[in-house]
């Protein structure tokens, strides 16, 4: 879904009859006029209840059909297709106009995922924590490949991950457990280890925590 409305984020559509910028919205399920789909799962519909087209609708339905209704410019994306489509009320379409900003901003972290997922095989060679971070700390990411990631933390042996994923809530119990393994592991070989109290890295050998100055178990 994500794939199919990407190319339609730089159209741009006006409303020929009041000169707005049409909406992105998700297409009904049915052709309100004949129940013919419309061959686009998204269409750009001018949303201006100003419009002249929407705003003579009204009455132009009422003598024609008889019923309350209206018209909203649209236009099929991709297309120079354009139509007068028939509305029950103002509020049609309204509850469906696509979260433009939401999908650029999942679209720049669906992009930097698949860049990172391609870098997974090579990053212990090139001693590169980064692609193992952003596959980690994506919660939309798959869980074999977050797995993937958390076996390649010991082997990449970089202190720069403790602080990034002791700051994030893994939900999935079992990579929580594996992760919480691997930044034990991982500390162990830098000598180190956290304080059970104040959560501060502090020599694995330390019997008092410089940190909060309590007393260490053995
Ligand atoms: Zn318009
Ligand atoms: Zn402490």
């Amino acid at each position: 879904m994500l794939n199919a409305v990407l190319q339609y984020l730089d159209e741009k559509h006006i409303c020929p009859h009041c000169q707005t910028e049409l909406t992105l919205c998700h297409a009904p399920a049915i052709h309100v006029g004949d129940g013919l789909g419309w061959g686009s799962e998204y269409l750009f519909i001018c949303l201006n209840d100003d419009c002249s087209l929407f705003a003579k609708g009204w009455d132009h339905i009422e003598q024609q059909y008889g019923h309350v209704g209206s018209y909203r410019h649209m236009e099929i994306p991709n297309s120079k297709e354009s139509y007068s489509m028939m509305v029950g009320g103002q509020g049609a379409f309204t509850g469906s106009i696509v979260d433009v900003e939401d999908l650029r901003r999942r679209n720049v972290r669906y992009q930097e995922l698949k860049k990172a997922l391609g870098q997974l095989d090579e990053c212990v060679a090139k001693k590169d924590l980064g692609p193992v971070l952003t596959v980690l700390l994506d919660d939309s990411a798959k869980i074999d490949d977050r797995k993937r990631a958390v076996a390649l933390l010991v082997p990449l042996n970089d202190l720069g991950c403790v602080e990034p994923l002791r700051n994030h809530a893994f939900k999935d119990e079992h990579l929580r457990h594996e992760v919480n393994l691997a930044l034990k592991t991982v500390l162990q070989k830098h000598f180190l280890k956290e304080c059970p109290y104040c959560a501060e890295m502090i020599k694995l050998r330390a019997t008092v925590c410089k940190h909060c100055q309590r007393d260490l178990p053995d």
